[in-house]
């Protein structure tokens, strides 16, 4: 089989090129470009395109992708929003996901941004590199005994929640499903408790319609005041104009985000002043409590290696027939 992989970085390759080992009948190469209608004709001659959270994935790429006889679309992420699926089943086009690969690398990311925005880690580093050794600006307060309040318990969810059990917090859940393996140490509540009894507020539930803009002006005004909050899920988890409005009012004591809103418009890739200008994204980062990652939480060797053992098990599947939990359609 030839899969065509797009938008290769070099940590791919080498993952994929270790696991590659043990799949002797697995071609892959590697493009830089991402998928898209400009690019999908690239794919002519292989068998399967392997692609990434933020691809276009549209109709018009997977007529293309058709037109090629493309019969498997390898997602190397959980996230598949961007595939249009009707399109997909209508060409008969079987789309495979890495579901989950570790969830201990995003939970353990989210706890690094709630410690360093808490603790000013940002500030702190850059202070010392200047020879200012003073700690002005750089207090923050115990996780020790304080209220830790998780927004969707899923995988990730789940890995937090003993993240913070680990920092003796009270952890207490808000999910439209519990999970039971929690609730010897979690306390599920309603969403409207968690936001008023939460000191860190930290989001893992997927981005959906029900989900959009969980966190707004109405319910950043339920949280106490100097909450953490973190995001390592979807941006659009949070509605960032009253993010900042809510940064204004002095609510949070820091802002943690993985993950923001204008993430797929390559704001910080083009970095031309205009867009700059009008990037809520660059007027978040103008402020001195909230850090901003760039959607590193899975970036672990760990968490490469599984996705990559997952991806080239999917192609196996594919090839052989076999169902799998893995394929789309299933979720
Ligand atoms: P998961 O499916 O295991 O868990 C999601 C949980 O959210 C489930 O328990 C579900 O019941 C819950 N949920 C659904 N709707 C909800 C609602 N309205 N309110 C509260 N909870 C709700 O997913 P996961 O593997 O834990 O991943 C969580 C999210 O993390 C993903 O959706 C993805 O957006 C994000 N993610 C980020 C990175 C990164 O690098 N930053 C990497 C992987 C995943």
């Amino acid at each position: 089989m030839r899969i065509l992989f797009y938008e290769t970085k070099s940590y791919d390759k080498e993952s994929f090129e270790n696991t590659l080992r043990s799949c002797p009948d697995i071609a892959i190469e590697y493009v830089k470009s991402d998928l898209d209608p400009r690019t999908a004709a690239l794919a002519e001659g292989f068998d399967a395109v392997c692609a990434f959270v933020n691809s276009d994935i549209g109709t018009q790429t997977l007529e293309i992708l058709h037109q090629k006889n493309i019969g498997l679309l390898l997602m190397r992420c959980a996230g598949f929003n961007n595939v249009d699926l009707d399109t997909a089943a209508k060409y008969n086009i079987r789309v495979m996901r890495v579901p989950g690969y570790s969830p201990e690398a995003v939970a353990e990311h989210a706890m690094a941004l709630a410690l360093a925005s808490n603790r000013r880690l940002h500030k702190a580093y850059i202070k010392v590199r200047e020879n200012d050794f003073s700690l002005n600006g750089l207090m923050g307060f115990n996780f020790y005994q304080k209220t830790a309040g998780i927004i969707g318990t899923g995988k990730i969810g789940a890995a937090m929640c003993r993240i913070c059990q680990g920092f003796g917090m009270k952890v207490i859940a808000y999910d439209v499903y519990q999970n039971e393996s929690l609730k010897s140490f979690v306390e599920y509540v309603p969403l409207d408790q968690l936001l008023s009894e939460s000191d860190v507020i930290s989001l893992h539930c997927p981005l959906m319609d029900s989900t959009y803009h969980i966190i707004n002006l109405d319910t950043i005004r339920k949280m106490k005041n100097g909450v953490v909050l973190v995001n390592t899920s979807r941006g659009a988890l949070v509605k960032t104009d009253d993010l900042i409005e809510g940064i204004r009012m002095h609510k949070f004591a820091g802002v943690g985000l993985d993950v923001y809103e204008e993430e797929s418009n390559n704001v910080f890739e083009d970095r031309s002043e205009e867009i700059l200008e009008h990037s809520t994204t660059a007027r978040l980062l103008s402020f001195p409590n909230v850090v901003i990652t760039s959607h590193q939480g899975f970036f672990t060797r760990e968490a490469l290696e599984a996705i990559a053992a997952t991806t080239l098990q999917n192609a196996v599947d594919y090839m052989t027939g076999n169902k799998s939990d893995n394929d789309v359609r299933n979720v």
